[in-house]
């Protein structure tokens, strides 16, 4: 920790870096949203960022929070989610990825970002990538040692637009190696009148995620990534609607 008193970001990460709901339930299903939050410490200045687009769908995944807490809610499962923005550090990329702390995401380049020396990146590192992976790792290592069956997954949104492309998709359900339990959440989905795909508009990287390969797939657990495209959460109606599809199915 001495590489943290170094840092000119010293002081900024005064907020825990998640909260855990239910952390007590009993139901297997243990919901992460690593991209819940857009809040990026005032003394950072939003990372050098004009102010619409610190609020864009590059500094967080719109409606995935709401969703999270709708199915967190309505299964009275466990949730842990981000306090932070993913363009700190990107808590579904390994530590180690090149796009860990991103020097562009989309069409908008992070001036915040650029230049970053190694105490700051160890520092971000420290106070909000480690206390979130250390508590989802103690959570799944307590049920299991208590025999407890336990699924990990992440909720996630994407933009309807992408480098200047609509895209049609409306659900997708991304996994490495739970395929039955995947397949199983797609023929679910399909029998709404949805878009619905498996590994779009993205696929796990066995290297370059986290949540899936790490707490999921390494240690043989059910696990998948949601993806609903964001411009179907904007309203509270429309979130319980999409968490009314997928709370009988996860
Ligand atoms: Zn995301």
């Amino acid at each position: 920790m001495h590489a943290c008193t170094e840092s000119a970001e010293l002081g900024q990460y005064t907020e825990p870096a998640y909260t855990l709901s239910r952390e007590d339930s009993a139901h297997p299903l243990i919901l992460v949203c690593e991209h819940a939050s857009r809040f990026i410490p005032p003394g950072l200045n939003d990372l050098g960022l004009s102010h619409d687009a610190a609020r864009e769908h590059i500094a967080w995944d719109i409606g995935a929070l709401a969703l999270a807490e709708g199915l967190s809610q309505a299964l009275g499962a466990t949730l842990l989610a981000a306090n932070y923005s993913r363009l700190l550090i990107d808590l579904n990329r390994p530590p180690h990825a090149p796009d860990s702390i991103p020097l562009q995401s989309e069409i908008y380049p992070i001036p915040g970002n650029r230049d970053l020396d190694e105490v700051t990146r160890e520092y971000r590192r420290e106070c909000l990538f480690k206390p979130f992976h250390a508590r989802l790792q103690t959570l799944i290592d307590q049920r299991i040692a208590q025999g407890q069956p336990v699924r990990v997954v992440g909720i996630h949104s994407f933009t309807p637009v992408f480098h200047g492309q609509p895209r049609a998709l409306e659900v997708g359900v991304l996994f490495g190696e739970a395929r039955d339990y995947a397949q199983r959440l797609i023929d679910g989905l399909s029998q709404h009148p949805l878009k619905v795909a498996s590994n779009e508009p993205y696929k796990i990287n066995p290297l370059g995620d986290m949540t899936v390969p790490v707490h999921g797939d390494a240690r043989g657990l059910e696990s998948v990534l949601i993806e609903v495209r964001n411009d179907l959460l904007r309203t509270a109606e429309n979130v319980s609607r999409w968490a009314g599809y997928l709370a009988p199915l996860l």
